[in-house]
């Protein structure tokens, strides 16, 4: 067996609007609900592959060929304030923003190795609002990453191991772990 590993740093913002502690496991004092507050980490995403077989090249995957997902991380994450469609504040930090008009949603897609590709989130539709670049209401909009689930890391790492799955089907490789390390001692791994 074979299993290579590749990390993908970002930084990132998040709420996790359903935190909820059970004092009596907590440190004495420290029971503030911290994770309901809009902040941010930066984080390091690890992918691991694993392959009964290297390939011809003598390789589980060229890492280079994970290329893809670092550009999706990149381009949807890194700097992004990660919110959940159903958080009770979605509206006042979201929809409620441009009270005179609706908001619109561009889907995000991943994917179109077989055919089928994945949605895998959401953005305020800037292309098709009249909002001018440069503008407070534009850098506040163009930073959410809107997905349909709480952004715990367990969460994000189960997410994320989806759409590594459905991404490198056309390897004879395995997903095996997928982990979110939300801070230097926290972290969450994914294993399907
Ligand atoms: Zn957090």
């Amino acid at each position: 067996m074979f299993k290579i590993s590749k990390e993908f740093n970002l930084e990132f913002g998040h709420r996790v609007h359903t935190q909820s502690l059970n004092h009596d496991f907590c440190a004495k004092g420290d029971v503030k609900q911290c994770c309901r507050h809009l902040h941010g980490h930066s984080g390091i995403v690890t992918v691991s592959l694993e392959a009964d077989k290297i390939d011809r090249r003598g390789m589980v995957v060229d890492f280079k060929e994970l290329g893809w997902f670092k550009d999706f991380i990149d381009n949807n994450l890194d700097h992004k304030f990660i919110i959940d469609g159903n958080d009770p504040l979605f509206a006042a930090l979201v929809t409620d923003v441009l009270p005179q008009q609706k908001i619109l949603f561009n889907r995000v897609y991943i994917g179109g190795n077989d055919g089928q590709p994945q949605i895998v989130g959401a953005v305020v539709a800037l292309d098709l609002l009249d909002i001018k670049p440069e503008t407070p209401i534009y850098e506040l909009l163009e930073g959410y990453f809107i997905v349909d689930f709480v952004p715990t890391s367990e969460n994000l790492s189960a997410w994320l191991f989806d759409i590594v799955q459905q991404k490198m089907k056309p390897f004879n490789v395995k997903v095996s772990e997928v982990s979110w390390k939300e801070t230097a001692k926290s972290i969450a791994r994914y294993h399907g």
